[in-house]
């Protein structure tokens, strides 16, 4: 199913053992660029998946279909597959928000934490300036880097898988009745 050629290696992301053709690289840009009202939802796209073709196209660089098969090129994009990427992202972004809150509290809780043991830093001992510039850097610079590290990786992995299987339920059910 993959027959990557240089002109369209922005389509390596794609995963031929995932049984959901969306989204194509260039379909992703296209249904920005409609939501943005800068592209219109009109042109040639891929009767299965829905990339952007150039008229002259046999065969859809991205999952293969024929145009001449049983999906024929259609003229606009439908208004489910635009609601499954605003859905898809949606999802995304509040999973990576959570994971970067979550670094956000666990370095407000470390931050507590070392300000109460430590015995120069605890409250008794009237280090309270000392005391405030460690808990400050603590909660900025630990806070800035859980909160990159959780939601810009582990955030970003698990929620491309969450979104992607979201999208999958919903293109399954969506296609077989299209
Ligand atoms: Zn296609």
């Amino acid at each position: 199913m993959t027959q990557p050629t240089n002109e369209y290696n922005e389509d390596v992301r794609y995963r031929p053992d995932d049984d959901c053709p969306l989204f194509s690289e260039s379909l992703e840009e296209h249904i920005v660029g409609i939501t943005r009202g800068t592209l219109p939802n009109h042109g040639t796209f891929c009767g299965n998946c829905y990339t952007p073709l150039s008229p002259d196209t046999a065969k859809c660089p991205h999952c293969g279909a024929l145009t001449d098969g049983s999906r024929r090129p259609v003229e606009t994009i439908p208004d489910e597959v635009i609601a499954m990427l605003r859905d898809q992202r949606k999802t995304e972004s509040s999973i990576v928000n959570s994971f970067a809150y979550a670094g956000f509290i666990i370095a407000i809780c470390f931050a507590l934490w070392l300000i109460l043991t430590v015995p120069y830093l605890r409250p008794e001992s009237g280090h309270l300036i000392t005391a405030t510039v460690v808990f400050s850097l603590v909660l900025i610079i630990g806070g800035r880097t859980l909160a990159g590290v959780l939601g810009g990786y582990y955030g970003d992995h698990y929620a491309y898988d969450r979104a992607r299987k979201r999208l999958r339920t919903r293109w399954a059910q969506w296609s077989a009745q299209r």
